[in-house]
């Protein structure tokens, strides 16, 4: 298996910390960043990876983070999440801002930064988290269901710009999670976060970095193009099953 070093953004929690995780278990040489630099360094203790801080939101900061490293096979772009829940009539303009910025420029701008170093590996692979949310827009979703369109409509035109060089292009879609995506969504309310899960069985960070793990071990002329994966509770953006005792 071709591992290499593998750079995963977002990894001081839920998808990002558990694919740092997965992908350090396999052998590969793992880079991670992040905020808030506690996190980053005990989960870079934890895992054996390399760790230097990171706002995909700030060019500065993504340069200095590229700066340091030489040699790249795969770049998982999976910081990002959503602010808010409200109705476009009630829309804060700067929180859709703040996520068009972390989804998809950060996702950009690490790409842009990248791409040499994973031409040259001979097989770069880069890995995109989007979401069910680029798929189907729900009520009180839009300024995350645009950011993750986006993000989507990037990896697709991205897969057709590099057909022909060495370079894999993969996008990983999942439904719900339970990470912090939704305490950070609903400003801290650890309640409301609960909540979303009530009574269902979503996926965990675990599952979602096995589906990562597996589309960067397939060999070389093997391209995941974008997959997408629901927990069974759940059969689209909004349709979820729920059981009536809560549990
Ligand atoms: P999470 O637990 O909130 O993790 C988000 C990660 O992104 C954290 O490590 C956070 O670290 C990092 N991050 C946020 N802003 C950043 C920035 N400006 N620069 C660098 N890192 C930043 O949520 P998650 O569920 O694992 O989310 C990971 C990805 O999965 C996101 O792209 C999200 O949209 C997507 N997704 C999540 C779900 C879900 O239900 N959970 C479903 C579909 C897709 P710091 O705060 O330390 O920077």
């Amino acid at each position: 298996m071709n591992t290499g070093v593998a750079v995963v953004t977002g990894a001081t929690s839920g998808i990002g910390e558990a694919t740092a995780r997965h992908l350090a278990g396999l052998g590969f040489d793992v880079v991670i960043g992040a905020r808030r630099e506690g996190r980053l360094r005990e989960v870079a203790e934890s895992i054996g990876a390399r760790w230097e801080m990171l706002d995909v939101t700030d060019s500065a900061s993504v340069d200095r983070f590229c700066a340091k490293i030489d040699e790249c096979r795969v770049l998982v772009n999976n910081a990002g999440g959503a602010l808010g829940l409200d109705r476009i009539e009630d829309a804060s303009v700067d929180e859709w801002r703040a996520m068009y910025d972390v989804n998809v420029l950060g996702t950009l701008r690490m790409t842009k930064k990248l791409l040499p170093l994973l031409e040259a590996s001979g097989d770069g692979h880069v890995v995109t988290v989007g979401s069910i949310a680029g798929y189907e827009p729900y009520v009180r979703g839009a300024g995350y269901n645009a950011a993750k369109f986006a993000e989507r409509a990037f990896s697709r035109v991205l897969r057709m710009e590099l057909l022909g060089r060495p370079v894999r292009v993969s996008e990983i879609d999942p439904g719900m999670v339970e990470t912090e995506f939704s305490t950070v969504r609903l400003h801290g309310d650890a309640e409301r976060a609960r909540a979303v899960y009530r009574g269902m069985t979503p996926l965990s960070a675990d599952d979602v970095a096995e589906c990562i793990s597996f589309v960067v071990t397939r060999p070389p002329h093997v391209n995941i193009d974008a997959l997408v994966v629901l927990a069974r509770d759940q059969s689209g953006a909004t349709t979820v099953y729920r059981r009536e005792d809560g549990s």
